[in-house]
């Protein structure tokens, strides 16, 4: 930790606030699809997912796929769907920048950025977003230490940008079973260590959908601040990470559950 200053545990937890919700002051639920692929397809989701009680609207529009052949997101056309159905749904809405060229225009459209895995170690992004001012969520890159995820956090925060929130995803081990193996120590352990709010991702951690609830309910009991949940109104037909979204149905029973695990406040 001796590298570490801006990050560091100071006694007093750092909330992070967007619109009405307050990320870091109470339980909260990021739920949408991986990618926003049409118009219809992220209105459904957005109002299925506010309905259950989520709080924030996810959509990929710039998707860092491991395959060029592979679905790329929507761009431009996907960041105003994506605002549109946080506007209709009343919800702030999150999604990712993979290029420094775009950040203007994500920050137009979003209310918070997210730095995805692949993406967590390139300094020249997060200086520039750290610039920005905007809420970032920062993903844990898939072979990175806590140390370094922290380092990288700590880039933001020295650009002046106190809105730092952290994303536990998963990290690669000798599993196969899993997409990822679901660090949850990591979670107990950055509560020891910084004061920033912590999320965690179960799906692209398990990258299978019956293990979202699972993961889902032990994460609360890790102590994160939140969960963000891959919610699809078709999951079999989703262009990304189909084996891993859950149906909007599916979505609300996990909310039920989640609500008796922890004191969630609704924004609905
Ligand atoms: C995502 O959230 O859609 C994503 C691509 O996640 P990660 O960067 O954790 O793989
Ligand atoms: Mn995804």
């Amino acid at each position: 930790m001796e590298e570490l200053k801006l990050v560091k545990d100071n006694g007093k937890k750092s909330i992070v606030t967007v619109g009405d919700v307050k990320i870091g002051d109470g339980f909260l639920v990021i739920a949408g699809p991986c990618s926003v692929e049409n118009e219809n397809q992220i209105n459904e989701s957005a109002l299925a997912v506010k309905k259950a009680g989520a709080n924030i609207l996810r959509g990929g529009a710039y998707k860092p796929r491991s395959s060029p052949y592979s679905f790329q997101g929507l761009g431009k056309d996907g960041l105003i769907l994506l605002s549109n159905a946080g506007k209709l749904a009343n919800m702030p809405v999150i999604t990712e920048v993979i290029d420094t060229r775009d950040i203007e225009l994500v920050c137009r459209y979003a209310d918070i950025i997210q730095i995805g895995a692949r993406n967590m170690q390139n300094y020249s992004l997060l200086t520039e977003v750290g610039k920005t001012g905007k809420p970032v969520m920062l993903k844990r890159g898939f072979y990175a230490t806590v140390n370094e995820w922290l380092s990288s956090a700590e880039y933001i925060l020295n650009e002046g940008n106190k809105n730092v929130i952290l994303c536990e995803r998963g990290i690669r081990t000798f599993e196969t079973l899993t997409r990822n193996t679901l660090d949850l120590s990591s979670v107990a352990l950055l509560r020891k260590l910084t004061h920033l709010p912590i999320i965690v991702d179960p799906s692209h951690a398990t990258g299978r959908a019956d293990l979202i609830e699972p993961m889902s309910l032990s994460a609360i009991l890790s102590g994160c601040d939140g969960l963000m949940i891959e919610v699809h109104p078709t999951p079999n037909e989703a262009l990304s990470d189909t084996e891993q979204a859950i149906s909007t149905e599916a979505f609300a029973m996990l909310m039920g559950k989640i609500e008796n695990t922890v004191e969630f406040k609704k924004t609905i």
